[in-house]
């Protein structure tokens, strides 16, 4: 287990096209831990991609109950290889990022998503998820194609607030 560095905007590496997990091999472990260890040690993050930390796998974890505001959520999720079947409506979203410390921006999200992925055991599972975890999925869920907030925000001028510190 090992807290890993996060990788900062431009790093090129998170404009990689990430690769689906095969096996729950003993990479694939290693890189879950880690994702975790490194999320846990952020203190306020909610998720983090495999890409964050130079990892081109599809894998991520994600617990949108660290946020306090989030009363609708499945708790902590690992979440490898996943596939958004369903969008249904939209929301707008402030959004920040680890690997994007100085700015956050406005994106459009959908409200509402039906994912599928494997859990930490390889088993397959298909959650509907609300609100900000919905948010969360989708934003973790870009990484792994190498898209950022930033790419998505609504209005570069408008929408993109740089901040002191991340926080
Ligand atoms: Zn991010």
């Amino acid at each position: 287990m090992a807290i890993r560095e996060v990788l900062i905007y431009p790093d090129s590496r998170l404009k990689e096209m990430a690769e689906d997990v095969q096996s729950l091999d003993d990479k694939a472990k290693q890189v879950i831990q880690d994702l975790l260890d490194t999320m846990e040690a952020s203190g306020h993050s909610t998720g983090i991609a495999a890409t964050q930390i130079g990892e081109p796998l599809r894998i991520v974890v994600a617990d949108a109950s660290k946020n306090k505001k989030c009363e609708d959520h499945h708790g902590r999720l690992i979440i490898i290889n996943p596939e958004i079947l369903k969008w249904e409506g939209m929301l707008q979203f402030r959004e920040g990022c680890m690997s994007v410390p100085d700015f956050t921006g406005n994106v459009n999200r959908a409200r509402k998503i039906l994912i599928k992925f494997k859990d930490e055991n390889f088993n397959e599972r298909v959650i509907e998820s609300e609100g900000f975890e919905a948010v969360l999925l989708q934003h973790e869920t870009d990484h792994l194609d190498g898209t950022l907030f930033i790419d998505r925000v609504i209005s570069k001028r408008t929408d993109l607030f740089r901040r002191k510190k991340y926080k």
